[in-house]
């Protein structure tokens, strides 16, 4: 007999978060494009109206060959989204860390927005903008690299769009994932995910690995939040929530009484 999928009412979460020993939130695209993060692959998608190859963009060896294509796709991606701006959920998820009822965050998102919203245990599994490495030298690396900072560093840069090293002038990569290169820090995620007691999966279908394998290392209570199907079977202990993120925060964290700036 097939399980129904079980919801959970706003109350409910507030509690189980409250009374968790540990919990552990794993955010996927549509906390991104609730944000207002250009979608790369729908049919409005950077890939089809600007007509950038997806398989080249992010592709490391056409990097290394010419980082001149990515660097277009990065200019026009980062002059649609410098004043982009932290959700309540990006908000709530970092108070929630100040008030010790989370133990972490593991994205799959590449906007740094958990870094901007002042979260601080955050594993970025496709890494993100938010700091860049010198492809030449050891002594040109980047950190806490805004949107803001990357459009103003493309329309400055010598080769614009692509941004060079202060010190040695070489290329400078920002520390996404591309395809080509491993995903970051999986091992610590999934040993995060399997110790901990409650795991929040906000704004994700889980239907791309590696997000889609780790809810399954769960052993506690997974609650999905996110509009849309999710690729994950109900089961005991899971619950689908299928309601606007920002709408559900708002009353989760208004039940836990937390402060959200
Ligand atoms: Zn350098």
């Amino acid at each position: 007999m097939s399980q129904l999928a079980r919801s959970l009412g706003s109350g409910e979460c507030a509690e189980l978060i409250r009374s968790t020993g540990s919990l552990v939130v794993l955010t996927g695209a549509g906390l991104s494009t609730a944000a207002g993060i250009p979608d790369f692959r729908g049919p409005n998608g950077l890939y089809v109206t600007r007509k950038y190859n997806p398989d080249l963009v992010f592709s490391i060896d056409h990097f290394r060959r010419d980082p001149l294509l990515f660097y277009q796709f990065t200019q026009d991606f980062m002059s649609l989204s410098k004043d982009i701006r932290p959700t309540f959920t990006h908000r709530a998820l970092s108070s929630f860390e100040e008030c010790g009822l989370i133990d972490g965050i593991i994205t799959q998102n590449i906007d740094a927005l958990h870094h901007l919203a002042g979260s601080r245990r955050v594993i970025e599994l496709h890494g993100s903008y938010w700091s860049a490495t010198c492809t030449s030298c050891q002594r040109g690396d980047v950190s806490g690299a805004t949107f803001a900072w990357w459009d103003n560093a493309i329309q400055n840069s010598m080769r614009a769009p692509i941004v060079c090293c202060p010190v040695c002038g070489g290329v400078i990569k920002p520390d996404v994932v591309f395809f080509g290169e491993a995903v970051k820090d999986f091992e610590e995620a999934a040993a995060m995910v399997s110790r901990c007691d409650l795991l929040l999966v906000l704004g994700s279908s889980l239907a791309v690995y590696p997000a889609a394998v780790l809810p399954k290392m769960a052993s506690g209570t997974v609650i999905v939040v996110n509009q849309g199907e999710v690729m994950l079977p109900p089961g005991r202990g899971r619950y689908f929530i299928d309601q606007d993120l920002n709408e559900f925060f708002q009353e989760v964290a208004e039940e836990l009484g937390v402060e959200v700036p």
